[in-house]
């Protein structure tokens, strides 16, 4: 038998790695995450070869001063929570201050950053687990994150990447998620290059229109219900506009993108007599409540989350679609469905 010991400070980081950092896509949502935290109102993302090579993102948010930019690549190191009561009502997206610590064990990152009051901007590379000096740099304001070669350090990760344009595919179809739970927020998405997606400042049909076209937005219903503390708002897409697959399935709640079983549930049964059994529905909703009434603090990636009042929700859930969808259960299938 072996000793047993500690293990070493960057091996602990890559593999907790493991958990945040699946692939580019999931390191380009916890950097998005963290630029919607720092109040950013627009985001400029960059990649390269899907990701692989570079991701690059750029927010005019809050930023981070100079002798926190250190802190801010440690493992566990967060601003947004500092008690387990924090925990239980937390508002940001990120609250465990894992993810930059994650990336910097599994790539080469770059932290460049200005608060309103610096008089200029600082900079820290980090590679290996080894951080680098915090040096002067030239940036307007905000923060830029680089990620550069994901996994160039754990081969048998990198072996899992699939081809660049497959990455490139997970990293828009993240981003759109993000646009889409927050279309008050300006985006940029540019790829070898070429600008992918310019999204000005928008309502949310507009956004949805934008990402998901004119097709779906025209033959989808609006909605915007509520009930003491919950509101469900969106579009939900008529049968006109079903699909083979769930792709065009986005459902927020508090701004996030969740995949839920209850509430994938509650949406299917207020579809269930208007939808063929295997076609999809698609929609863009919007759920929102009490930030105490749902822990999200169930998996590191957190697009699976619990909910207090589970059967209360899935009614309100079902009911609010059945009638937006204007379709009474007791009706014959497809009336008022024009
Ligand atoms: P978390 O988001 O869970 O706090 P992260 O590792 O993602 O953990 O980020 C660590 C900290 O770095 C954040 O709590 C925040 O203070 C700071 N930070 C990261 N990205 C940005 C950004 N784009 N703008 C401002 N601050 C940031
Ligand atoms: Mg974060």
């Amino acid at each position: 038998m072996r000793k047993i010991r500690l293990l070493p400070d960057l091996l602990i980081s890559q593999i907790a790695a493991g958990e945040v950092v699946e692939r580019p896509a999931s390191a380009l949502k916890e950097l998005v995450e963290n630029s919607l935290d720092a109040g950013a109102r627009e985001i400029r993302v960059e990649l390269e070869e899907g990701g692989i090579r570079l991701i690059r993102v750029a927010d005019d948010g809050q930023g981070i001063a100079a002798d926190d930019l250190a802190q801010a690549l440690a493992r566990h190191a967060t601003s947004k929570i500092a008690s387990l009561a924090e925990l239980e009502s937390v508002a940001s997206l990120g609250f465990r201050g894992e993810a930059l610590a994650s990336i910097a064990a599994v790539a080469r990152l770059g932290l460049t950053s200005r608060t309103p009051e610096a008089e200029h901007a600082w900079r820290i590379a980090a590679q290996d687990g080894a951080l680098g000096a915090v040096e002067p740099a030239a940036l307007g304001r905000g923060s830029v994150v680089e990620v550069r070669d994901l996994f160039f350090n754990t081969p048998a990760r990198r072996k899992f990447l699939k081809t660049p344009a497959t990455e490139y595919g997970h990293c828009e179809e993240a981003l759109r998620r993000a646009a889409l739970a927050r279309p008050e927020v300006v985006f940029e998405l540019r790829h070898n290059g070429k600008v992918v997606w310019r999204l000005p400042r928008q309502d949310a049909e507009a956004r949805a229109l934008a990402l998901l076209g004119e097709e779906f937005e025209a033959a989808a219903r609006s909605l915007d219900e509520a009930a003491g503390e919950l509101r469900l708002a969106g579009l939900a897409g008529l049968p006109a506009y079903s699909r083979s697959g769930r792709d065009a399935q986005y459902l927020f709640v508090n701004g996030r993108y969740v995949r839920d079983k209850l509430l994938g549930h509650a949406v299917r049964e207020a579809y269930r007599d208007i939808l063929h059994y295997d076609r999809h529905p698609a929609y863009v909703l919007y759920l929102t409540l009490p930030p105490d009434q749902v822990d999200v603090n169930v998996h590191p990636a957190k697009t699976e989350v619990r909910f207090r009042q589970a059967q209360a929700l899935h009614g309100f859930v079902f009911h609010a679609l059945e009638r937006a969808l204007g379709y009474a259960r007791t009706a014959a299938p497809a009336a008022g469905v024009a």
